[in-house]
């Protein structure tokens, strides 16, 4: 085939995949307003590219790539304070996080039993399928954390973890990690915390003299907290990280590998992209400590601002925002969902709790909540909400 041949080609093939990507919902334009995922900040963009090649699932291949990894846990541990036993596990997102840490559990216990809050992500659910544990279910409190007293109740014998969430999927709740983790370490139980969202939140609102409880590794008790880049992280999808108060323990999830360039390999995937790692590395490095406070303050400060404007409105919020996530009451919020789509804006329903979730992420500004209000406003009053 022809030079001129392969070049239309080219060209025909990347307005194929324009015409897709127009029909799409993006970040950057600010009508995603329901996701824990972000518009990827500029560098985390620069970064992901060039490291595009990268195979971390081969690491002697990439010995570069794996020193930006190892740099990047050693930020997370100390942003967690994790004791000098610690280590980190990369992961795709939040639910590899959670399958590796029950995935640890259970090879650390030899027992199938999880206990978890009713606000437990829904990969728990892949989990107990995968791994054949049973999932043993705790109520909230009025403030939507896990009961402890009700928690108390459910450790038996043949519990093998329990987990706590520090920022929940539908509310950014938080549980009492403290508390939890005292009685875990009293009860030598495996202790989980899902921090997906909260991970790169919560150690930036106590800073910022927000009254969060701690969730990281000062609690006593905690065995495992996942964070994810690709959400508050600023960053690229797929990564978030699993990290370990002991390294020793890996040992329960590493498998011989004959045929790649390490003897061994540990967690669930094969090959793997260093591309988000060196996004997230990028921006942990760009932004620093005092920029990750700065994007929690501003987001705080979009989270009041649209609070203020939606309760001006006369809706209610489900409960008072831990952080940057909001949750609008409604009677009918699939069809508020289904006509603010049909508008171009997105946000997300939880109908378990009668409610649309709204996340004011970095890229979400006042003026883009400016936009919305009218449109939310007009919304709710057609379908009798208002
Ligand atoms: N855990 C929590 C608390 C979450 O909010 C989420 C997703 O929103 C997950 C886990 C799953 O993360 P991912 O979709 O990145 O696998």
């Amino acid at each position: 085939m022809g030079r001129r041949v392969l070049d239309q080609r080219y060209q025909d093939v990347l307005r194929e995949l324009d015409d897709f990507q127009r029909r799409d919902f993006s970040f950057a334009s600010g009508r995603i307003l329901g996701s824990m995922c972000a518009l990827p900040h500029p560098i985390a963009r620069e970064a992901y590219i060039r490291f595009l090649e990268t195979n971390l699932g081969d690491p002697e291949l990439c010995p570069g790539t794996k020193a930006i990894e190892e740099r990047f846990v050693a930020f997370l541990a100390e942003l967690l304070h994790a004791p000098r036993t610690a280590t980190g596990q990369i992961v795709s997102g939040g639910t590899e996080g959670n399958i590796t840490a029950m995935w640890l559990a259970k090879q650390l216990t030899g027992k199938k039993e999880i206990v978890l809050p009713k606000s437990a992500h829904f990969s728990f659910a892949k989990i107990a399928s995968l791994m054949s544990l049973k999932l043993v279910e705790v109520p909230l409190t009025k403030e939507f954390a896990m009961d402890v007293s009700a928690l108390k109740k459910r450790i038996q014998s043949t519990t093998a973890g329990v987990v706590g969430v520090a920022g929940s999927t539908e509310l950014g709740a938080v549980d009492p990690i403290p508390e939890i983790g005292e009685m875990c370490a009293e009860e030598h139980l495996f202790f989980h915390v899902d921090a997906a969202f909260g991970g790169f939140v919560i150690p930036f609102l106590r800073e910022l003299g927000y009254d969060v409880p701690a969730f990281d590794f000062q609690c006593r008790g905690v065995s495992t907290i996942s964070l994810d880049s690709h959400k508050m992280g600023y960053s690229a999808i797929p990564l978030g990280t699993l990290m370990i108060r002991e390294s020793s323990w890996l040992r329960e999830i590493t498998v011989e590998s004959p045929y790649i360039s390490s003897e061994r390999q540990t967690g669930i995937l094969g090959t793997r992209s260093g591309a988000p790692v060196a996004a997230a590395y990028a921006v942990s490095r760009y932004l620093g400590h005092e920029g990750y406070i700065e994007v929690v303050r501003s987001c705080m400060d979009v989270t009041r601002y649209a609070q203020r404007r939606i309760t001006g409105l006369g809706l209610s919020l489900v409960m008072e925002p831990t952080m940057n996530v909001l949750g609008v009451r409604l009677k009918r919020p699939a069809t508020v969902v289904k006509r603010l789509s049909e508008q171009g804006w997105r946000v997300n329903k939880v109908e378990r709790l009668s409610c649309i979730r709204i996340v004011c992420m970095p890229h979400i500004t006042k003026q883009i909540i400016d936009e919305f209000i009218p449109v939310l406003k007009k919304t709710c009053e057609e379908v009798g909400e208002l």
